[in-house]
Parts: structure tokens; sequence; C-alpha cells
């Protein structure tokens, strides 16, 4: 027997005018709508006059319900997956049904549709050619310091999604690393409300006092420095600073002593010299 297909539908972010007609018609087509919370979809389905057999799948229990909906996959049923809203697999589940059926040669096929951070950012007016997404910052100490961390040194736009209780922590998180760096906060995308507020990250710390629903924090990137500033920053590190500097951005022992080298204008051998000892 064929397999089924599995397809990764985007809905909207708010304004439910912001569907494809594809997204519709998958929706209509297929014998399974698999959604992150079924009555929240089912709004939705009853807007389009779509009514489908909905299985719920969310991230507590993606691993189980990936394999049930394998099953019906294997068994030539077409399933669409939903998630509350914007794009499946962007900070919400997919990614471990859509690995499973890769391993398993299972179609996926993408319907592309709204996703809030890439709205966010066109309409943000800092770099679009490149940029960071980091998702939600991790509550956990150390990751977090982490991703500050990448955040402090990004030479690329950075985006992050974040919750509005927690807001002004992260703010003030920060603020402590990307000193007077240009922010946007893009928030209620598509909805009544929405509005993009930017300024100096202390600005937007008293602008965004008691700011409510939906939010994304964008971060102008870091300047590139000259080889000179550069040269002047690292001057102030020890060795050993310096090489943490770069064991935490992921470069392996071989290419840290080599950028170290060219960072302080000496050899490597005397970068080697200084670690033996
Ligand atoms: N899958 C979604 C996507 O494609 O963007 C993201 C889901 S994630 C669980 C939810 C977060 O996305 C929110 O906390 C907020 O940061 C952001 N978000 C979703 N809808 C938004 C909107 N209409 N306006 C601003 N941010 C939004």
């Amino acid at each position: 027997m064929e397999y089924g297909n599995l397809y990764i539908v985007a809905t909207p972010i708010g304004n439910l005018e912001d569907i494809t007609y594809r997204a519709i018609r998958i929706l209509q087509e297929v014998d399974i709508i698999s959604a992150e919370d079924t009555r929240h979809t089912l709004k939705l389905l009853n807007h389009y006059n779509i009514s489908k057999h909905l299985v719920s799948y969310h991230r507590h229990n993606e691993e189980i319900k990936s394999e049930e909906l394998i099953n019906y996959l294997k068994q030539g049923k077409n399933i669409a997956i939903v998630s509350d809203a914007g794009t499946p697999g962007i900070c919400d589940p997919g990614h471990i049904i859509i690995k499973k059926c890769i391993e398993q040669d299972i179609k996926i096929i993408p319907v592309p549709g709204a996703c809030a951070f890439v709205n966010a950012l066109i309409c943000s007016g800092l770099d679009t050619d490149t940029f960071l997404f980091l998702g939600f910052l991790p509550l956990n100490k150390k990751n977090r310091k982490y991703k500050l961390e990448q955040i402090q040194n990004s030479t690329q736009t950075v985006i992050l999604y974040e919750a509005p209780h927690k807001l002004q922590v992260t703010l003030k998180d920060l603020k402590d690393v990307i000193k007077d760096r240009k922010v946007v906060i893009a928030r209620e995308l598509t909805k009544i409300h929405e509005e993009f507020i930017s300024g100096n990250i202390d600005e937007i710390i008293e602008k965004a006092k008691n700011l409510k629903g939906e939010i994304i924090i964008l971060i102008e990137k870091e300047a590139q420095k000259t080889k000179e500033e550069k040269q002047k920053e690292f001057e102030n590190f020890s060795l050993e600073e310096h090489y943490s500097y770069y064991e935490k951005q992921g470069f392996n022992k071989k290419e840290i002593i080599k950028k170290i080298a060219k960072d302080r204008n000496v050899t490597k051998n005397d970068i080697y010299k200084h670690f033996i000892k």
C-alpha cells in the first residue's frame, strides 16, 4: 500500500484571513488533522466550514502521538499538521514526527504561510540579510547565559520570542549585553493592537511596562569591529579568557589557537607555548 503524505500547514498568527487557498484545500482534503490544541484549531476549521477527524499532538505527547500518526500514514491516510499559530515546528511541535517520517520514507509536504518572526523582521527596519533566530530564551541559568553571550557577539539581527509576563526580566538581562544597540518590539501582529515599538534598551524597558499580548523582541546586530578595535579589546583579555571566548562560540582547539594568534598579532607557537606551560 502506498503511504499517505504528511502536510505541514501554516495557519494564521491572529488574523484568520492570513491562510492560503492551498492550505484550506489541503485541510479539506486530508483524512486527519493533527492539531496542537484541538479546541483552538476547531475555531479556524469552523470559520472555513471544514469538518475533520482531529488528533491532538502537542509538546507533551509528541513522541507517542507521532507513532500513532505514522501508523495512519502507513495505512495510506493523508495527515495535515497544524499548530496554534503560524508555522508548525517553529517553536511549536512538529519536529519529532517530521524526523521520524524522513527516516521511514514518508513524504513531507510544506504548505507555507504565516510565521510570526518573519513578519516582525521585515517590518522592524533592522538588517534582514542575515539574522539569528533564537526562539524563547532558556530559563536554565547556564543555558540562558550562553544565549545572552551569543546575542552580545552577534553580528546578525537577533530575534527572540517572549511571553509578556517574562518581558521585563528578559529586557533587563539584555540590557547587560547589548549596550546601545537598537531594539524593536513587535506586538500582536495581524491583530487589532498590532504595534512596533523601537528605541534603545532603556527606552524599551520603559515603554514595554505592562505590555500584553504576543511579543517578539528584535535586536540590532553588533557592529563589525575593525581589526585594530578587536585587537585593543582582546588585549584586555587574559589568554584564558580569550580562549573561552571562542570556545563558547563552538570553535575547536586548533581553530581557537589560530584565531587568538591572529587577534593578538603573534604566532600560533607563542599561544601553544603558553597553554603547554
Ligand atoms: N509557530 C509560530 C510561528 O510560526 O511564529 C510561533 C509559536 S510560539 C509557541 C508563540 C510565540 O510566537 C509567541 O510567544 C510570540 O513570541 C510569537 N507570536 C506568535 N504570534 C504572534 C503575533 N501575532 N504577534 C507577535 N508575536 C507572535
